[in-house]
């Protein structure tokens, strides 16, 4: 099969897959436009500055299982962007733990950075808003008053499933497989709390807690010994449960109700947090991932594919995988249907 180059891809999301996805394709060949809503790239990989504290507010570290995602973790090593945090939380197990110098989000702009010297367009700020199928190719609508239409060969979705599947009806395309839309996430709240200098707290060796059973906190973290905050930041985020509990609150609601025994979780008082803040995280990871890496939502006669990390296997490595998978997808797809 004889590889083919310069078609146009739209990917929507500046994720991890996504841009994972957007390196890939620009390398071979093809021009890539990443639309991002956020305004910088990274999604789930997400660090908030509070004051003069930085606090991963979203995905907290990750973990290395297969010999593709090793590859890129050595060469992010080697490029001192990310390292390893511990070995364990509340045991050493052997098992290492990777965090972002600089926080999740360095990492995020670390592989935008890559995507764009590889010859991707990552355009942030901009909503697509609509997929609609042409004669033989696709257009992607943008929030109007930020960017005009797009005509592409193929598109790739990495939003949370139901944000992309609301792409496609938006444009009137039904899915291939309608069981996509059973794809559901869990929720999680995140209070993120600087500290009183003058207050000490507890928290295991490594500066976090991970807590799968705990009713209320399934892992808390100190930003500062994690080595991304100059001063004390703690981020705890909510059980599943609590968190649907809790979903429908007000901001001001919830982090009343959570305060209290965030504080005494760590062994400080509510009066030792100085600045709190709450994200609500609507998608946080899939509650049963889809079996394949990606999904092929239009087929004909280009294509238009699903890929995030609820396809194959969910956390960051599964958002890694899905990008890789998805990217190597379209471009077969292409292969074989040439202009
Ligand atoms: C609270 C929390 C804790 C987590 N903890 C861990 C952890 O410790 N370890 C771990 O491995 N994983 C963790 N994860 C999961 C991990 O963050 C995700 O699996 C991974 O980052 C998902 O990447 P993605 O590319 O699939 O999706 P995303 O990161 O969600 O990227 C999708 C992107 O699409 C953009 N987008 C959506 N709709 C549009 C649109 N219409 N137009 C333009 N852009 C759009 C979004 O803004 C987003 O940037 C955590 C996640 C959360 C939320």
């Amino acid at each position: 099969m004889t590889s083919v180059t310069g078609f146009s891809i739209g990917i929507v999301g500046a994720g991890l897959s996504g841009l994972v996805a957007a390196e890939q394709l620009a390398s071979s060949g093809h021009r890539v436009l990443v639309t991002e809503r956020g305004s910088s790239p990274g999604g789930r990989l997400a660090t908030r500055r509070i004051g003069a504290a930085f606090v991963d507010h979203g995905a907290q570290f990750f973990t290395v299982r297969s010999d593709r995602f090793r590859t890129d973790v050595d060469a992010w090593i080697e490029a001192g962007v990310v390292d390893e945090w511990c070995q364990g939380f509340d045991k050493v197990d052997g098992f290492p733990r990777y965090r972002a110098d600089g926080g999740m989000s360095a990492l995020a702009r670390h592989l935008a950075e890559r995507a764009v010297r590889a010859g991707a367009t990552v355009a942030t700020k901009v909503r697509t808003t609509a997929v609609i199928r042409g004669a033989v190719d696709w257009t992607l609508t943008h929030d109007h008053w930020v960017r005009e239409p797009d005509e592409v060969d193929a598109v790739l979705l990495t939003a949370p499933m139901p944000e992309s599947l609301a792409l496609l009806a938006a444009g009137g395309v039904k899915p291939a497989d309608p069981a996509l839309a059973d794809i559901t996430y869990h929720r999680c709240l995140a209070l993120l709390a600087t500290v009183d200098p003058a207050a000490t707290f507890t928290l295991p060796e490594a500066g976090a807690t991970q807590q799968p059973a705990d009713p209320a906190f399934s892992f808390i973290a100190d930003n500062h010994r994690k080595g991304i905050s100059p001063v004390p930041a703690l981020t705890f985020h909510t059980a599943h449960a609590l968190s649907a509990e809790l979903w429908d609150a007000s901001d001001k609601d919830v982090t009343a109700r959570l305060v209290p025994s965030a504080a005494a979780a760590v062994g400080l008082e509510p009066s030792d947090f100085v600045d709190v803040q709450l994200k609500k995280w609507r998608f946080t990871g899939p509650v049963i991932p889809w079996p394949d890496r990606y999904a092929v939502a239009a087929g004909q006669p280009r294509p238009v594919l699903l890929a995030g990390d609820a396809f194959g296997g969910p956390k960051v490595e599964g958002a890694f995988l899905s990008g890789v998978a998805a990217a190597t997808a379209i471009t077969e797809f292409l292969t074989e249907s040439p202009r």
